[in-house]
C-alpha cells in the first residue's frame, strides 16, 4: 500500500505554512529507501544507484542522495548541470542517450560521466564529440516481447531504445578499435513493474550475453546496468516489492553465471527510490453536483500529469477523515479545460467539505517534474519535510512572470514581467 508514515498533522501543518498546492517530501523516507536499496546489494563490489534525475531533479533531493552514496542518471544537457552543480562528476554519473544532441555526449565527456549508448550511430558522434572512453555501456533492446513465465512484462519490440543484438557485436568491434577497452550492457524492459523477479531475470539475460559479447569482441565485461522500472504500490490493495529479496535474486543469478566475479551491478531506479516519498497537497476549493458529484481542487493535472496522461491511480486522502467511511463517489478535479484533469474518477471518499485539505500520495517521482504551463497554469512549490520535522521550500511556485519571461522583446510581455521590482503579478 502507499506510504502513510506522515500523519494528517504535519500535511495541516505544512499547508499552513505555504499556500497549496504544493509537493511536500520526505527526507527520512528518501533516505530509507536508498539504504535499503544499498543494503540490498552490499554484497556486489562496486554496485551503485543512478538515480533517474527525471524523475525528481530538484538539487536538495539530489543532494541527499549523494549523501547516500547514490549517482545520477541523466538524459539532457539540463539534468548534467544538475549533476554537476550538486557536485556529481566521474563515475557518479551515467548519460544515457536517446536522439541527443551530440554537444551533449562532449558535455557528459567533460565532466568524466559514464556514456550509455542507444544506437550504432551514436558511435560516430561520441568520436567527434568529447571523443571515445576506455569503459562504455550499450544499451540493448532484444525485440519482440520481454517476458517472465507466461507474463509479458514489456514491448521492447515497439520500443525506440537500444541496439539489436546484431548491432551490438558490431558496435563493440568499432569500439574496440577506438579505443575501448570494457564494456556494460543496460536495459529497460519493464516498466513500473513490482514483480520482484524482473531485476534477476534482467540480470540473468544481461550477463548471458554480455559474456558471449566480451569473447566475440576480446574487450572485458565489467558491469550490468539494470535501469530502472521497479515499481511501488500506488493502490492500498498492492503489495511493496521486497528489495531485499531483489538484491538476493540478483545475487544468485550472479553467482551462476559469473561465480569468477568482475561484473558490478549498477541501477537507475527513479520511482522507486522517491515515488512514495512524496504527496500533493491541495484544497478542496470548488463543489458541484451535475451527473456526478463533482470536488474541485487548488491542484490540477499541471501539477501532477500521470492521470491525465496514464490514467494513472493515485491514493487520496483527506485530512482528519481517514478513519471516515468512504460513503461517497467523487470526481476530483482541476481547473483545466481539459476533461482529463481528473486526479480521481467515481472515487469512493468520505464526504468531501469545502476547504478540506487532500493528499493525493505518491507523488515523489515522474509527479511535479512533469509539470507544464497549459491553460497558463503555473507550477507548483516543492517543500521538504525534514529529518528534523521541520519544512523547507526547495522550490517556489511559479508566478506570472517566469511564464512571460521567455516572451523575449515583445513589449507587452515586457510590461507583463514585473521582474525589476520582483512584484508578481498575481497572488
Ligand atoms: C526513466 C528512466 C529511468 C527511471 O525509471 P523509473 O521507472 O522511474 O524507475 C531509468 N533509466 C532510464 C534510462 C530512464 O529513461
Amino acid at each position: 500500500m502507499p506510504n502513510f508514515t506522515l500523519k494528517d498533522e504535519v500535511f495541516l501543518r505544512a499547508a499552513e505554512q505555504y499556500p497549496t498546492p504544493f509537493h511536500l517530501y520526505d527526507e527520512t523516507t528518501i533516505r530509507n529507501r536508498a539504504r535499503a536499496l544499498n543494503k540490498a546489494f552490499a554484497w556486489c563490489e562496486d554496485f551503485r544507484e543512478y538515480f533517474a534525475v527525471k524523475a525528481l531533479p530538484n538539487p536538495a533531493v539530489l543532494r541527499i542522495l549523494k549523501e547516500e552514496g547514490c549517482g545520477l542518471d541523466c538524459s539532457s544537457a539540463t539534468e548534467l548541470k544538475l549533476a554537476e552543480v550538486c557536485g556529481f562528476s566521474g563515475d557518479e554519473v551515467i548519460l544515457s542517450a536517446n536522439a541527443m544532441p551530440p554537444e551533449e555526449f562532449a558535455q557528459a565527456r567533460a565532466l568524466g560521466a559514464r556514456i550509455n549508448l542507444d544506437d550504432l550511430t551514436d558511435i560516430e558522434l561520441l568520436r567527434t564529440h568529447g571523443g571515445v572512453p576506455e569503459s562504455i555501456c550499450l544499451r540493448y533492446n532484444p525485440g519482440g516481447h520481454f517476458s517472465i513465465g507466461n507474463t509479458i512484462m514489456g514491448n521492447p519490440g515497439e520500443a525506440k531504445y537500444g541496439f539489436t543484438p546484431e548491432q551490438l557485436r558490431e558496435g563493440l568491434e568499432r569500439l574496440k578499435m577506438l579505443g575501448v577497452r570494457s564494456f556494460g550492457l543496460h536495459a529497460f524492459l519493464s516498466s513500473n513493474t513490482t514483480d520482484g523477479s524482473y531485476y534477476p531475470e534482467l540480470a540473468k539475460a544481461l550477463l548471458k550475453l554480455g559474456k558471449e559479447l566480451a569473447v566475440g569482441s576480446g574487450l572485458r565485461f565489467t558491469f550490468v546496468d539494470l535501469s530502472g522500472g521497479i515499481g511501488i504500490p500506488y493502490r492500498p490493495e498492492e503489495p511493496e516489492i521486497d528489495i531485499g529479496a531483489v538484491g538476493e535474486g540478483v545475487r544468485k543469478v550472479f553467482e551462476e553465471e559469473v561465480p569468477e566475479g568482475g561484473v558490478a551491478v549498477k541501477t537507475e531506479l527513479g520511482r522507486w527510490m522517491t515515488g512514495p516519498a512524496g504527496w500533493l497537497v491541495t484544497h478542496a476549493v470548488h463543489e458541484k453536483k451535475i451527473y456526478r458529484d463533482y470536488i474541485g481542487v487548488d491542484a490540477c493535472a499541471v501539477h501532477l500529469m500521470r492521470p491525465a496522461m496514464y490514467g494513472a491511480y493515485h491514493h487520496i486522502t483527506v485530512c482528519g477523515k481517514r478513519e471516515a467511511p468512504a460513503d461517497h463517489i467523487y470526481d476530483i478535479t482541476g481547473s483545466l479545460c481539459e476533461n482529463n484533469d481528473k486526479f480521481a474518477i467515481e472515487r469512493p471518499l468520505p464526504e468531501i467539505r469545502l476547504g478540506d485539505l487532500l493528499v493525493i500520495h505518491d507523488t515523489g517521482a515522474h509527479g511535479s517534474a512533469m509539470g507544464y504551463n497549459y491553460n497558463g497554469r503555473l507550477r507548483g512549490a516543492e517543500i521538504l519535510h525534514t529529518a528534523d520535522g521541520s519544512f523547507r521550500m526547495i522550490r517556489r511556485a511559479e508566478r506570472a512572470e517566469d511564464y512571460f519571461a521567455t516572451l523575449d522583446g515583445d513589449p507587452a510581455a515586457e510590461a507583463l514581467c514585473l521582474k525589476k521590482t520582483n512584484k508578481p503579478v498575481t497572488e
